[in-house]
């Protein structure tokens, strides 16, 4: 029997038991049917198709058993650019569009900045939508990532972002720069989250840093000065529950250490100005 656009996501509602149902079933019909969101209730009484109904059935049942959203569609909106995913790549979060808003603060034209492990691009791919005349290096250390963050790159036409593989600043001792933002792995090894939700879709090293989650986080804290010029910002985001560890572990080298909270109220971007850049 062949169903309508109403019906199908009326169906759909209660086979989802996602946060989200309603938004979810809307999301991945009018992926099948290639249209926006306010198309399904314009048409709301139009048929599907055998085809269409068989394509949404089939990512609805991907979706039930817990394949997060942005895999299925392989795309999600960061501040306001859509940017493609894949299982290679974590996918943005709404709390990072805070880390980019902070950066931009700090940030003036012409200015060099690193984002570290960039993933499909997020931080720095925003920052170059925002302030053109920045010049991002994006680094990450797994070659999928860094093609689907090039590929977003080419697809924005943000030119001005250059990509390098590397190992946090394995392949970056070249450079000096006026900032350096990262959104690192920050989770635990045995955090029980990693078993939930969108978590276990994601790749494990774009999540998770050592046993107390800290280790890339401490990493680039020790490494950063280096690679800071004169008032240089670092900027990094971590868990809920790190804010205090990252501000005692910027203390030595840098100053105007801040944390900034996510939409939540929870400690979630913690800054620091280089006291003085390491030769
Ligand atoms: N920088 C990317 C993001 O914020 C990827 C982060 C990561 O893989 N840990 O989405």
């Amino acid at each position: 029997m062949l169903r309508t656009i109403q019906f199908a996501l009326q169906q759909a509602y209660r086979q989802l038991s996602s946060p989200t149902p309603r938004l979810d079933a809307e999301i991945l019909l009018s992926y099948v049917l290639k249209k926006n969101r306010s198309y399904l209730y314009a048409w709301k009484d139009k048929l599907l198709t055998f085809k269409q109904d068989a394509d949404f059935q089939h990512l609805l049942n991907q979706r039930i058993a817990g394949e997060p959203i942005a895999y299925l569609v392989g795309e999600k909106e960061f501040w306001s650019l859509p940017l493609q995913v894949d299982k290679f790549t974590l996918i943005p979060r709404p709390e990072t569009e805070i880390l980019v808003e902070q950066a931009l603060l700090r940030l003036t034209d012409n200015k060099q900045v690193i984002d570290l492990g960039t993933g499909c691009g997020t931080i720095a791919l925003a920052l170059a939508y925002q302030l053109p005349t920045l010049s991002i290096i994006a680094s990450d250390c797994d070659p999928n990532t860094l093609a689907m963050a090039q590929h977003n790159a080419q697809r924005l036409q943000l030119h001005q972002v250059k990509f390098r593989l590397s190992d946090w600043f394995d392949n970056l001792t070249d450079l000096k720069v006026n900032m350096i933002v990262s959104n690192p792995p920050y989770i635990a090894e045995f955090d029980p989250h990693l078993s939930q939700g969108d978590l276990r879709y994601e790749p494990r090293h774009a999540l998770v840093s050592g046993n107390d989650g800290l280790t890339a986080i401490r990493h680039i804290i020790q490494q950063a000065p280096h690679y800071l010029l004169e008032n240089g910002w670092l900027l990094l985001e971590h868990g809920y529950d790190q804010g205090q560890m990252v501000r005692e572990l910027l203390q030595q080298n840098y100053q105007f250490i801040e944390t900034i909270r996510d939409l939540a109220g929870l400690e979630r971007i913690t800054l620091g100005l280089i006291k003085k850049s390491f030769s």
